[in-house]
């Protein structure tokens, strides 16, 4: 099957006992057994759920993979695979991530002994020289947030696989739509199905999908035994979310498009990051792996104070201020104080993440009325 065809089926079937064509939200905790252990395959709905099963089924689907498990949270998913670790285990990745990325891994698995690394992931040969008989862990995002550099996922890859070690890509920013890191060796995608999986800024939710039976089995233990585990009416509103997901994918794009050409020859703006410029740093990667350029953007301002920054921030009308991202709504978001807030100043401002830049998340609305509306707001 294509990908809009497994967008909508993959998955679900018409419910047995009714017919019902939608998969129904399973609201229930337990399940009946005939006889002790004799039970129709869900016990406990902390390890399993039919709704949930269906949307695991479909994520897996999406990512070309076998196993799918959804989580209570992005974060949730993340700290899942944190925890395959062991105290004097090392990890290698990026210096521009997500800022509860950074946090988990400096604020909570640090005290458990596990070193982590932030480095420049667009480098493979960089990462490679950093392998220690400790690596047990490659972990990165791309595009990066905010400033969108493109890790080449093959290359990195490569690396992970000649030292043996644990390959893992955040996928949010692109989506399954864009891009597919499993095909390209990656060993567990993971997601915020939060942002573009859901994508209607209605439900918290996350994501591993891997193609590794082995790896399946040890992420399930730790899912049960920790409980990150999301309910069935959000794993239902994430499965409705996810039957559009290639047709709002296809219009971020377009108007992503449209907003990263507008505001490069913006006279207020220094500088737009947008995989999709030619003369972006990694534009060859990006066309490479990814099937568009997506619709996140970040823009720093020419000579603009913080104060300036928030003015500018605060006066869209179209736009809302706010964090997350991937909603079919258009979001902006100061990182400095938002989303990248956890981060130490000095650590964020060595990779670009300076108190004038704003990061957008190019909805699907009008294209006449963003543009308009980012006309405004820039005078
Ligand atoms: C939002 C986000 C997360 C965390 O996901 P939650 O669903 O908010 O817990 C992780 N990585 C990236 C790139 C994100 O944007």
């Amino acid at each position: 099957m294509k990908f809009a065809t497994k967008a909508i089926h993959a998955g679900q079937h018409p419910d047995p006992t009714t017919g019902a064509v939608m998969t129904p939200i399973y609201q229930t905790s337990t399940y009946w057994q005939k006889s002790p252990g004799e039970h129709q395959g869900y016990e406990y709905s902390r390890g399993t759920n039919p709704t949930r099963k269906a949307l695991e089924d479909c994520l897996a689907s999406l990512e070309n993979a076998q196993f799918g498990l959804a989580f209570s949270s992005g974060m949730a998913a993340t700290d899942t695979v944190l925890r395959l670790l062991r105290p004097g285990d090392e990890v290698i990745t990026g210096n521009d991530l997500y800022g509860g990325s950074y946090r988990i891994f400096t604020k909570v698995f640090e005290h458990y002994g596990i070193t982590f690394h932030f480095v420049d992931v667009t480098k493979p040969e960089h990462v490679a020289s950093l392998i220690s008989k400790k690596t047990k862990l490659i972990w990165v995002e791309t595009p990066t947030n905010p400033t969108m550099q493109i890790v080449d996922i093959a290359a990195i890859a490569a690396v992970a696989k000649a030292a043996d070690v644990l390959y893992v890509v955040d996928n949010t920013f692109a989506s399954p739509y864009l891009q597919n890191p499993i095909d390209l060796g990656a060993d567990i995608v993971m997601h915020s199905v939060t942002k573009y999986i859901a994508g209607h800024s209605d439900v918290v939710m996350g994501a591993l999908v891997t193609n590794s039976e082995e790896l399946y089995k040890q992420l399930f233990f730790y899912y049960n035994a920790c409980g990150g585990t999301p309910g069935p009416q959000d794993s239902f509103l994430a499965l409705r979310g996810i039957k559009t997901l290639h047709l709002r994918m296809k219009a971020h794009c377009e108007n992503g498009r449209q907003v990263a050409t507008f505001l490069r020859q913006h006279p207020k703006i220094e500088k737009v990051y947008w995989p999709g410029f030619e003369d972006h740093p990694n534009h060859d990667v990006a066309k490479k792996q990814m099937r568009d350029f997506g619709g996140m953007i970040s823009i720093v301002l020419k000579n603009t104070s913080l104060q300036d920054t928030f003015k500018i921030a605060s006066s869209f009308k179209i736009f809302s201020l706010a964090e997350s991202l991937g909603g079919v709504e258009s979001l902006i978001n100061h990182p400095a104080t938002m989303t990248h807030g956890s981060i130490p100043k000095e650590v964020r401002e060595k990779v670009g993440v300076v108190d004038n830049l704003i990061r957008i998340s190019v909805g699907v609305e009008d294209i006449d009325d963003l543009l308009a509306d980012l006309k405004q707001a820039l005078v």
